[in-house]
Order: structure tokens, then C-alpha cells, then sequence
């Protein structure tokens, strides 16, 4: 089968089970498919009737020399693609490759007069191709059907005229219309109507999603109900959709230990082979003088029974099944090697604000310390300060300034010190707001105030001027609802969880108690969330970081594994992670963690019993109790068929999802209950 030798560094040396691990044309191996797949049910009749005629003239016209004949026609016919291969092979890439070993081993059947047993392999061996040939197309048709969720054309809307272009053609700033049943061609920026949509095939979740002027719509997804108006934001190219596809498709940039190992193994194991087997007819030829033909025949079942087809497209198979599954559900992992390292983790840690909390943040108090400033006064200088900064805390407190119907000015001078809080002039002044580290060497009044605020789970951030501080502003976050499942799911597999958190202590620990995390480091920099993660991966603990890419992408990137939340709407969060959950629910950690011990599981499974078949049948075939047409049957068409139909279980596996006890419906209760309450305390 020509994609057997496709020159790409990937390819397995001996099965050339590596044309998985090319990402290029799809499209090529699935019509490459469609005509195998014709020419097989040809060849698969018109052998097998000649081979029965064989048979039939051998066993009752006792007719050797026509049986002979029609057992050659039968193996030309299923193998004349195999010898043209193995010669291309040998003579311009001086490889030795299982082909070889069939071709070999099929010829010195019929030399030795045992055309029975020549034409069984040849035809064997020809249907555990077409089954590779069929597992490599299952697992390229599934990457296919997730593409084919990227529409074509799109209804583009010029004035008011409405005209269909292929999405390629259609330009940023352009308006693209959706009517209810459509797909969404392109990211864009809802600019007219309302709508929901379902956005499944980006994050697996199939509830529907509002839509309304201001919002993302992504490409793919499926507008149920309205009618919308998109403004394009993105080139067709450039789409959630787009990236995701070629993420998927280039997963094999980073292959796994397990496929390196194969990969590896191959490329001495046909050689090694062919030796022993020239061994094994050559010893015994030298010691009684003559060719053993009993030998030969030994020698020849051992060269087809070595062919490691079956180990080789095992591992490809399960891990490019178990991301396409990952795909579907919403979860972007960047190579397989991913997977492996989140099955064997041991520790989870989290960053708090934005991946454990919802990183909505509300603030809930406006507390000035010093006497010479008003809450409105206190909050001006906030929000003006944060309007530049990115920060869930930044965010919280302009937006309150703008529901107090507060007037926002431009910081100049301004300056972001990350982990602690940002800087700049306003009104010509210099201020700071930010973390207690940030205000530290003031001292603080209001120290029972505060440390309340902090043990009700509250954050609180300084504001301060050049004499100290002015004031306290302090803002609740809500925790994900899945947090507390989530938590007792990894507890419940003996998993250890951490939190990460540059935020206060007192915060922190209230937090930590309220979702059940086993242990807290709070006061953290970024760099120190580095160094915690760094210290645990070094000490050879395999570390899960999951964080939400704002400001902890190096931590992220230090972990064995970074998983980065609600990748969906943002370009940097997709880049900052390993794997990347485009659905913003970190509930999903949970079937992540079942799909990758499912996976690792199957890859040892199949490992386990190709390995262990080929050891059995090999053994018996030198000892001369199997015969050739037996030990290909089984240890390669059966064994190929049952490592691929194995492999194929990660397509549909779903994983045991989280379980809502009592206990956790109670603690949401008291979350959503902890009201906002706004106390404005006066200053004096
Ligand atoms: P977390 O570790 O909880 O995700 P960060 O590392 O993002 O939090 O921030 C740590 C702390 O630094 C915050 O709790 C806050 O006190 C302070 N901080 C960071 N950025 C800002 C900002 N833009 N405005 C005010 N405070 C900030
Ligand atoms: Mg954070």
C-alpha cells in the first residue's frame, strides 16, 4: 500500500504504521480508501474461488501440478503489489521492511513445495493491510467529520444586498448573516438580533447559548432559533474552529514515550530478524551438510510471524481516537504525550482567581482609610487606574465605577506589576493599587476590617499614594459550581490538590475551606507559582498545572502538563496550554483524567497481548507446531483486528462525569446566597 511509504520522518521504519502520524492529506487517504476498498472485495473473491479450485484439486483431483498453478495465480493476484513494494523498498531506500519479510517468506513457500502455505500468507497478509489501510481511514474520516463542521459559504449582507460568497472571500468588518438552522461561517461579533446557539461542535456542550448584540459567535456552531448579524472578526483561517482542526491534525509533533518506543524498536527489529532466520537455515545446513527443508519451513514462519503490524498501529490508532474523542468534547489536547502525562499526575494544582473561582468578580466594599477621601472618590481613582489592565479585579471595579455612573480618566505613566497590581498618574498624582505586598511598609488601620473581609473569602486590594494607604477595596468571587464535585472526584482517585494564589492568606484559606482543597500557598508572585511547580516536577512528581493563562502562562508552561480553561474567546489561553478546555467548565478535568487512564489503559492492553501473541505463535512455529497460514491468521489479521476494534473504544468512550451529591447542592446554595452586600463605610 503506497502510504506505507510515504517519505515523512514519522513513518514507522517496519509497518509504516506512521502515515497516522502525517497529517497531510486526508482527503488522499480517504479516497485512497474508497478504491482499496473496491479493489479488496475484487481481488478478496476472485482469489478466494481460485484458492478453493487449489484446494479442490489438490485434496480431490489429486492433481498437484494444477493446483500448484491456480494457488500461483491466487497469491499473484492478492500479492503482486506486495513484491513491487519490497523491491522499490530495497532498491532505492535500502530499507528492509515486513513486506520484505511476506515476499521472502511467500517464495520460499512455493520453493519448497509448500504452495499452500505461500498462498495463505500472501492472501492473509493482504486482508491484515487492508485492515490497517481501515483503521488508518477510520481514524482520518473522524478527524474529517470534525472538519466538515466548517461551513462553506456565507450570506454576506452589503447595504441591502444580501450575497453568498465562500468564506474565504468574506473580509474582517464585514456583516454576515445567520438565519435560524445555519451555521455560523465566521468568528465575529454579534452586531443585530438574538438568538441561541449551540456551540457542541467547538465545546462538546450541547445546551444552547444565548446570543445577543455585543457577543462571540464562532464558526461551526449552530444558530437554533433567531435571526443574527455578525460582524467578521476573523479570517476563515484564523477562526477557534480552524485552530482547533490543525491542533488536532498536528498532534503528532509531540508523540508519545510509548510511540517513540515502537518507532524505535522497528528499525532493528527487521534486520535482527532477517538474521535469525538465515541463521536458523544456515546452522542446521552447515551441520548436516545439506538444505533442511524442515528448517526452511521454520525459518520462513518465523519471518512472518515477526511482522510487528499489529504492535505498530495499536499506539497511533488508540491516541488519535481518544483526541478525536477529546475534540468532540471540547478539549484541545496538543499531542498525545499530553494524555500520558495526565493519567500518571499526581498532583492538580490550581490557580485560584479565574480557575477554581468564576473570576466574575463583584465588588462588595469601598472603604476608605484615610479621612481626606470619599468612597466615590476612593473608586474614581480605582477604576481609572485599572481601566488599562486585563485583570478579573481590574475589570470588577471599572465596572462598579460605571454602575455608580463614576467619570473614568486616562493614568498616565501607567505600569503593570504583575501578580501585585498596576500603577500610574491620575489628576498628576501618583497612585498604586494592588496587593498587600503592594502596599507593603504602610501600615494598616483598619486591620479587624480587613481580615474580616479576607475570612469571608474576600479579596482585598489596597489603593495608595505616595504616603500610603487611602483606602481598601475588597471584591467577592464566586466558585465554579463543579468545583466542589471536582475536588471529591480527584480525592476520591487519591489525587493530591494544591492552590496556587497571589492573593491574601486569610482569602485563600477561607476559599480553600469553603471548596474543600486539600492545601493552599497564598502571597504567591508568578514567579513563585513557577518555582512551587518547578520544585514538584523536579522531586519527579508528575504535576498537572490548571490555570486560566492570564498571568500564570509560565507556571502553565513549567507543569508536566498546563490545562488552560475557557480557551474558547481567547487566542492567548489556547496558546498558553497543553491541553486547552474550550468550554470554560473545569468539570471536564474529570473525563479528561478517565479519557487518558482509558487510553493509557488500551495502549497497554494492546501492547500487552500483540506482544505476547507474536511471542507464543513465534515459538511455535519454530518448534514446528503452528503451520504458516495458522500464525499469520491469527497473528496478523486476527491480532490487527482486535488491537484496532480495541483502539476504536476511545472513539465513543464518555467517562463516569461528576456526581452531584447533597453535599455539594447544599454548599452551592450558600454560595449563590452570600449576597453582595455593599457597605460603604465612611471614613472617621
Ligand atoms: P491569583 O493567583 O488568585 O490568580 P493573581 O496572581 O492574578 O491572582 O493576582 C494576585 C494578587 O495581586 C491579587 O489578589 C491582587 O491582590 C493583586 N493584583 C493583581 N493584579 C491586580 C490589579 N490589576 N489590580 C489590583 N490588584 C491586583
Ligand atoms: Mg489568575
Amino acid at each position: 500500500m503506497e502510504h506505507r511509504h510515504a517519505k515523512n520522518d514519522n513513518t514507522c521504519p517496519s509497518c509504516g504504521a506512521g502515515a497516522l502520524h502525517s497529517t497531510k492529506g486526508i482527503e488522499e487517504s480517504i479516497t485512497r480508501y474508497s478504491k482499496l476498498k473496491a479493489e479488496f472485495t475484487k481481488k478478496i473473491f476472485l482469489s478466494g474461488f481460485l484458492l478453493s479450485m487449489a484446494v479442490f484439486s489438490q485434496r480431490i483431483l489429486m492433481n498437484a501440478k494444477l493446483s500448484y498453478l491456480l494457488y500461483a495465480i491466487a497469491t499473484i493476484i492478492t500479492g503482486y503489489r506486495l513484491v513491487l513494494e519490497a523491491g522499490k523498498e530495497l532498491v532505492y531506500e535500502q530499507r528492509f521492511d515486513v513486506e520484505l519479510l511476506v515476499v521472502i517468506a511467500g517464495m520460499g513457500a512455493f520453493l519448497i513445495g509448500e504452495a499452500e502455505e505461500g498462498a495463505a500468507v500472501v492472501f492473509l497478509f493482504y486482508i491484515a493491510n487492508f485492515l490497517e489501510e481501515y483503521a488508518t481511514y477510520k481514524a482520518r474520516k473522524s478527524i474529517r467529520d470534525l472538519m466538515e463542521t466548517s461551513p462553506e459559504k456565507a450570506v454576506v449582507k452589503k447595504g441591502d444586498i444580501e450575497a453568498i460568497l465562500p468564506v474565504e472571500e468574506v473580509e474582517l468588518g464585514d456583516i454576515v448573516v445567520c438565519r435560524p438552522g445555519d451555521k455560523i461561517p465566521l468568528d465575529g461579533i454579534v452586531t443585530e438580533g438574538r438568538s441561541t446557539v449551540n456551540e457542541a461542535p467547538l465545546t462538546g456542550e450541547s445546551i444552547p447559548v444565548e446570543k445577543k448584540p455585543g457577543d462571540m459567535a464562532y464558526a461551526g456552531t449552530l444558530n437554533l432559533d433567531g435571526y443574527l448579524e455578525i460582524k467578521v472578526t476573523k479570517k476563515k483561517q484564523d477562526t477557534v474552529l480552524a485552530r482547533v482542526l490543525e491542533l488536532v491534525e498536528h498532534y503528532s509533533k509531540s508523540k508519545s514515550r510509548y510511540e517513540r518506543f515502537t518507532e524505535k524498536f522497528s528499525m532493528y527489529y527487521t534486520p535482527t530478524v532477517l538474521a535469525l532466520s538465515i541463521l536458523s537455515i544456515a546452522v542446521p545446513a552447515l551441520r548436516y551438510g545439506t538444505l533442511q527443508t524442515s528448517w526452511i519451513y521454520r525459518s520462513l514462519s518465523f519471518l512472518v510471524i515477526s511482522c510487528p503490524c499489529a504492535l505498530a498501529i495499536s499506539i497511533p490508532v488508540s491516541m488519535v481516537s481518544a483526541l478525536t474523542n477529546a475534540a468532540r468534547s471540547g478539549v484541545l489536547v496538543k499531542g498525545s504525550r499530553y494524555l500520558e502525562a495526565i493519567a500518571s499526575s499526581e498532583v492538580f494544582a490550581f490557580d485560584k482567581t479565574g480557575t477554581l473561582t468564576k473570576g466574575e468578580l463583584e465588588v462588595t466594599d469601598v472603604i476608605p482609610i484615610r479621612s481626606e477621601v470619599s468612597p466615590k472618590a476612593l473608586l474614581r481613582i480605582a477604576a481609572s487606574l485599572e481601566t488599562r489592565s486585563e485583570h478579573p479585579i481590574a475589570k470588577a471595579i471599572v465596572e462598579k465605577a460605571k454602575k455608580e455612573g463614576i467619570e473614568i480618566v486616562q493614568p498616565e505613566n501607567f505600569s503593570v506589576h504583575i501578580g501585585i497590581g498596576v500603577s500610574g498618574n491620575i489628576d498628576g498624582k501618583w497612585y498604586a493599587i494592588g496587593s498587600e505586598t503592594m502596599a507593603n511598609g504602610s501600615r494598616l488601620e483598619h486591620e479587624e476590617v480587613v481580615s474580616r473581609l479576607r475570612s469571608e473569602g474576600k479579596t482585598c486590594v489596597f489603593l495608595m499614594d505616595k504616603e500610603g494607604v487611602l483606602g481598601v477595596i475588597a471584591l467577592i468571587d464566586v466558585p465554579r459550581a463543579e468545583i466542589i464535585p471536582l475536588l471529591m472526584r480527584l480525592k476520591k482517585l487519591g489525587l493530591k490538590t494544591l492552590m496556587l494564589t497571589g492573593d491574601d492568606e486569610n482569602t485563600a484559606k477561607a476559599i480553600a475551606k469553603e471548596i474543600g482543597i486539600e492545601t493552599y500557598k497564598a502571597n504567591l508572585l508568578p514567579e513563585d507559582k513557577v518555582y512551587v511547580v518547578e520544585e514538584l516536577t523536579k522531586s519527579g512528581i508528575v504535576t498537572t498545572m490548571v490555570g486560566d493563562g492570564i498571568n500564570d502562562a509560565p507556571a502553565l508552561a513549567r507543569s508536566s502538563v498546563g490545562v488552560v480553561m475557557g480557551g474558547i474567546g481567547s487566542d492567548a489561553a489556547i496558546e498558553a496550554g497543553d491541553i486547552v478546555l474550550l468550554k470554560d467548565s473545569i468539570g471536564k478535568l474529570s473525563y479528561l483524567i478517565d479519557l487518558s487512564r482509558k487510553t493509557m489503559s488500551v495502549v497497554k492492553q494492546n501492547i500487552l497481548t500483540a506482544v505476547s501473541v507474536k511471542l507464543a505463535l513465534a515459538l511455535l512455529a519454530v518448534l514446528g507446531k503452528v503451520p504458516l497460514w495458522v500464525a499469520v491468521g491469527v497473528g496478523d489479521v486476527g491480532l490487527s483486528l482486535v488491537v484496532t476494534l480495541n483502539a476504536m473504544r476511545l472513539l465513543v468512550f464518555e467517562g463516569t462525569g461528576l456526581k452531584y451529591t447533597e453535599h455539594c447542592a447544599v454548599k452551592e446554595k450558600t454560595l449563590e446566597k452570600q449576597e453582595v452586600n455593599e457597605i460603604f463605610v465612611e471614613a472617621g
